[in-house]
């Protein structure tokens, strides 16, 4: 399975491929996650990324193209296959996947797009908690870890990620309208796209990703 999840911050895009991953088995390549934790390492990527994450702000696409491009030309992704989260997010990254996907002769399978409300983005991000050890997301209120401030996946410490304060998060909604959001259209025009309402349960969407993609897959093994 070769595929993006599309959709603005806090759409539940990492909690679903932490699902789809479990699923099909894909290599999940979250460029948010690659940089905070280059940041958390003081790396040089993580400086060069640094002022741009705090202030809500897309990293230069050539930092994020580059990094992309080394993860999926390695043997193994190309095994498995993938699930971009978080990437593309601009036009120029989309095309410079599509370059990449032609050098390595592969095709995408489909471009899933999380469809949710600016409101109930601040509502879930401002709550938002995550595992440092694992990465899995908790709400405070809709989807609580059974022990405060602990993992109920591996135990790890749940923090609050410093773009996720209201002021951060209405920039990141602003810059994803304009930079990410002509992705839609460009993903529909290569019959790619499949929208699903996000607005509902994680079981729920997830549910209908996994029916959507079965749809696809079966075509694709028809034809
Ligand atoms: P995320 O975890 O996907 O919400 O990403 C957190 C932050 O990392 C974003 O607000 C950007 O500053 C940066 N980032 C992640 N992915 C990209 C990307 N594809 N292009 C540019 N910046 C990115």
């Amino acid at each position: 399975m070769r595929m993006i999840l599309l959709g603005p911050p806090g759409a539940g895009k990492g909690t679903q491929a932490h699902y789809l991953v479990e699923k099909y088995g894909m290599y999940h390549l979250s460029t948010g996650d690659i940089l905070r934790e280059a940041k958390e390492a003081d790396s040089e990527l993580g400086r060069q990324a640094k002022a741009y994450m705090d202030k809500g702000e897309l990293v230069p696409d050539e930092i994020v193209i580059g990094l992309v491009r080394e993860k999926l030309q390695d043997p193994s992704v190309r095994l498995v296959g993938f699930l971009l989260d978080g990437f593309p997010r601009t036009l120029a990254q989309a095309k410079a996947l599509d370059e990449l996907l032609d050098e390595l002769d592969q095709e995408l399978v489909a471009v899933v797009n999380l469809e949710v409300q600016p409101v109930t983005i601040v509502e879930r991000l401002a709550k938002r908690r995550v595992c440092r050890e694992c990465k899995a997301s908790f709400h405070l209120e809709f989807n609580p870890p059974e022990t405060e401030g602990i993992c109920d996946y591996c135990g790890g410490e749940l923090y609050q990620r410093s773009d996720d304060q209201e002021e951060t998060i209405l920039r990141r909604l602003n810059v994803y309208q304009q930079q990410t959001e002509p992705l839609i259209t460009y993903y529909d025009q290569k019959g790619l796209l499949v929208n699903i309402d996000g607005e509902r349960s994680v079981e729920e969407v997830s549910e209908a990703i996994t029916k959507q993609l079965e749809e696809l897959t079966d075509k694709h093994d028809c034809a």
